[in-house]
């Protein structure tokens, strides 16, 4: 099989870039695991999709339906579901599905995998493992999609967005969320999503706080639990006991990069990006929660057009280099896309996240000189917010570093 771009992941991310692709007249194929295209939406049943994107409140599952209604249209994408990419050799596929194990071959490759959740495993959450622990995700899934509840008392383990909403959800489905708990002094959670899931149910938001212990043999019955210091030591003298049924883990997202093998960044945990979106591996894109954990599904509908776009000029061989600059984190920034710059002929948009809480300020681009080339004025932001800057054409002419003003 053969096509001008490949996009792996049916998600927002693949959908949207596909879709440009596509309606730039190359031959595009989604190749997505599920049965279902939409990812992780499908199970996103609350509102507060889609305002950015299509100026409309949407739920998650009608926010996808938007997209692929579109994609199911367009005459240039073919739809490959129940397909699990196994290999990728350059800008060619391995996969498998119920017709076997093949390869697809295209000019270009756009990764849009996603993430995946964080597991108790990952953050050594000691205990003789009993049931009732569970990612967010998988809650989620129970919950939305199942009709399941799957505990009466429960302790969330992290205050970021999807840990929130499940707080609302499982109190709004007859559950007691007792606490959030968050290790980090700030959470990274919206703040609309503190107000609207926690203030508003009275659900304690419990700050530099961590579970210590899990007690229960066959099933969680509490947690020992307590409070942590800035370097996230336990302070013993503060450990209290909590009882409680299921915990729910909401503690990060990681890119799905298994099938990579390209240099990672240590901060997003993926792959590093030029302007274009393209990776280090010519011909080969990235976009979406693939490239960093996006805070909201429009923004990664909207970078996810320039994948998608860049992907098909490269496949009819128009992706030029004009330059090669640097962008860097400075100080108060904890990681910026994309981290090069091949060519500044179009307005550039710089994404990025701060390291701590910042009011009142300005973002700054500077130059190899110091000189301010760009700035952004801010009233408030918080780390988990994503951030963006937009840089005019032409501007960059060295490398350049983004940084907090005053800092
Ligand atoms: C559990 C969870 C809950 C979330 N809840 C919210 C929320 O409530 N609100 C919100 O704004 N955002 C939420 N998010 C964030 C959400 O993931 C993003 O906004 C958005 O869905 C990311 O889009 P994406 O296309 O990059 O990734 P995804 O939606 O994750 O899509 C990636 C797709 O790639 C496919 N894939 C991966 N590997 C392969 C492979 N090897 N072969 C074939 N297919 C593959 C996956 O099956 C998946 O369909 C949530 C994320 C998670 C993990």
């Amino acid at each position: 099989m053969k096509f001008d771009v490949i996009v792996i992941g049916g998600g927002p991310a693949g959908m949207s870039a596909a879709l440009e692709s596509a309606r730039n007249g190359s031959k595009t194929v989604i190749i997505e695991r599920n049965s279902f295209l939409g990812g992780i939406l499908k199970q996103c049943i609350h509102n507060g999709f889609g305002l950015h994107y299509f100026k409309e409140e949407l739920t998650g599952p009608e926010f996808a339906k938007r997209f692929i209604d579109l994609v199911e249209k367009e005459k240039n994408i073919t739809i490959m579901t129940n397909t699990f990419v196994t290999k990728i050799n350059g800008t060619n596929v391995e996969v498998s599905n119920d017709k076997g194990a093949f390869e697809i071959n295209g000019k270009a490759l756009v990764l849009a995998m996603g993430c995946r959740e964080r597991t108790a495993g990952n953050i050594l959450l000691t205990g003789s493992r009993p049931s009732g622990i569970m990612t967010a995700g998988e809650a989620q899934r129970l919950v939305n999609i199942h009709g399941k509840l799957p505990g009466k008392e429960v302790v969330i383990l992290g205050s970021g967005d999807i840990g929130l909403i499940m707080a609302r959800r499982l109190t709004l489905q007859g559950a007691k969320v007792k606490a959030v708990m968050e290790i980090n002094p700030t959470t990274s959670g919206l703040r609309r999503n503190i107000v609207q899931c926690l203030d508003d149910f009275n659900i304690p938001l419990l700050m530099q706080t961590s579970i210590f212990d899990v007690v229960g043999s066959s099933r969680v019955e509490g947690i020992y639990y307590g409070q942590v210091d800035d370097k996230y030591n336990r302070i013993d003298s503060s450990k209290k006991f909590m009882s409680c049924d299921l915990i729910v883990l909401s503690v990060g997202l990681v890119p799905e990069t298994d099938l990579v093998d390209l240099p990672l960044s240590k901060v997003t945990k993926s792959v590093f990006v030029d302007n274009n979106l393209q990776t280090a591996e010519s011909g080969v894109f990235a976009c979406g929660n693939f490239l960093h954990v996006h805070d909201l599904v429009d923004n990664v509908a909207l970078e996810s057009k320039l994948a998608g776009i860049k992907a098909s000029e490269y496949a009819k061989g128009k992706l030029k280099k004009s330059c090669e600059y640097r962008v860097e984190a400075g100080k108060g920034i904890s990681y910026v896309v994309p981290s090069s710059i091949t060519n500044n002929l179009c307005e550039i948009e710089i994404r990025f996240r701060i390291r701590q809480k910042v009011t009142k300020t300005n973002f700054v681009l500077l130059d190899n000189l110091g000189n301010v080339i760009a700035k952004k004025y801010v009233l408030a932001s918080l780390p988990g917010e994503m951030q963006t800057i937009t840089v005019k054409a032409g501007v960059i002419k060295s490398d350049v570093t983004l940084a907090v003003e005053g800092l």
